[in-house]
């Protein structure tokens, strides 16, 4: 039996961003992944220019990140379309690409510099709470207290947590993810094309772009399956020509959509963070970095807490407090883009042609959609 100040049960970006964050002289964590080793996720993700300041603070910012410079957003079949620019908000970028794998492999050695040990192979299997300390017990046999636990491995473990209570939404999509490559530059400039099949969006990463290409999940097994010509002509007729003409595709993979939500982030001994917490349609590329937004909270909270107060009432209060707003924000702003964009009943084509033209035309309302994108709710 282990006996620790901080577990954090999952190794995936936010949990590891916990670990980094809160890691001081003094206090004993440990981070336990189930995976065997690091992550060989293909997803390509884009983070916001907040998520990237978070990120070099602990000097976790991974090499090769590609800028974004502009996002182009516009709806198929009908009228109206916006661009959202970085120099209009007097940045760099508006936010940044970069693979999942290389962003957790950039945490795991941070953390090993820290001096903070990753446990790979080591899945948590039972959880039990009380009010002096988390019981651990993992797979293999490995028993652990500790007196936080931060529940960080994307949702597995929360139901076994006395209190959470969940709200759940089946888009009944499925996201198709693949690389694609188009015969011009892309200059930096991320596509969001609203279909009425669902959002497809093109991110550049490299001199490539990475698909997300939102289906129903007859459909995307019917994507899935065609061939690179096939699968190529297809998703030009979908998207249109504004980013050139698809010349190359490299591996898919799907990932199922749908929104899921807790009532409360804490519990006896226990604070939940990102996918844990709050897992997202990826339509507005929010969910990685609302993680990371719990991760500096919590840390935070952590931070200013003496070492023998450590996942007590009072520094689990704090962090629930300073994540209502964002949260809730974050959720409610996504699942609108959502059912806005993707279902016709609910606001038909004129209508969001008339939202896309309003906020081309109107730089504040422009503003305050990329402010919203970059650094989430303020105040
Ligand atoms: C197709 C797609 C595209 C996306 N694009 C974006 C984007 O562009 N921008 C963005 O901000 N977000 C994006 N997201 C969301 C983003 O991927 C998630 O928000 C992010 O991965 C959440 O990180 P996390 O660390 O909370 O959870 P996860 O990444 O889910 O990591 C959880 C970790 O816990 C481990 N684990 C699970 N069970 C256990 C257990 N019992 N014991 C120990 N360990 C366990 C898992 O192996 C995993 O490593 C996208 C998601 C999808 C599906």
């Amino acid at each position: 039996m282990s006996r620790l100040d901080v577990a954090v049960v999952g190794a995936g970006p936010v949990g590891a961003c916990v670990a980094a964050l809160a890691a001081r002289a003094g206090l004993a964590i440990e981070v336990f992944e189930a995976r065997p080793g690091p992550a060989e996720d293909a997803r390509t993700l884009a983070l916001s220019h907040a998520s990237r300041e978070l990120l070099e603070s602990i000097e976790a910012w991974p090499a090769g990140a590609t800028p974004i410079t502009s996002i182009h957003i516009s709806q198929k079949g009908g009228p109206g379309r916006t661009l959202l620019e970085a120099a209009e908000q007097g940045l760099p970028a508006l936010g940044y690409t970069t693979s999942f794998a290389a962003l957790t492999a950039c945490l795991a050695q941070r953390l090993g510099e820290r001096g903070i040990a990753v446990r790979y192979g080591e899945s948590c299997e039972g959880i039990a709470l009380d009010a002096d300390a988390a019981h651990l017990r993992f797979a293999g046999g490995r028993e652990v207290d500790a007196k936080l636990l931060v529940l960080a491995d994307g949702g597995a473990n929360a139901s076994r947590i006395p209190g959470i209570a969940f709200r759940e939404k089946d888009y009944e999509q499925l996201a198709v993810v693949a690389k694609v490559a188009t015969d011009r530059p892309h200059g930096g400039r991320a596509y969001e094309r609203f279909t009425p099949q669902g959002p497809v969006a093109l991110l550049p990463v490299g001199a490539q772009f990475a698909l997300v290409y939102t289906a129903s999940p007859v459909e995307a097994a019917r994507i899935l399956g065609l061939d690179d010509a096939a699968f190529l002509a297809g998703l030009q007729s979908h998207f249109g020509d504004r980013a050139g003409r698809f010349v190359s595709v490299a591996r898919r993979a799907s990932f199922p959509l749908r929104l899921r939500a807790i009532n409360v982030p804490v519990a006896q001994r226990t604070a939940l963070v990102g996918n844990a917490a709050q897992s997202l349609h990826p339509i507005a590329g929010q969910g990685l970095n609302l993680g990371l937004r719990d991760a500096a909270s919590l840390a935070a909270a952590i931070g200013s807490t003496p070492p023998e107060a450590v996942g007590g009432a009072a520094m689990l209060e704090a962090y629930r407090a300073s994540r209502v707003r964002d949260t809730s924000r974050g959720v409610a702003f996504t699942d609108f883009l959502t059912r806005a964009f993707s279902d016709r009943r609910r606001l038909p084509t004129w209508g969001r042609g008339l939202a896309l033209t309003a906020l081309d035309l109107f730089p504040p309302a422009r503003r305050a959609l990329a402010e919203r994108m970059i650094h989430g709710a303020r105040g």
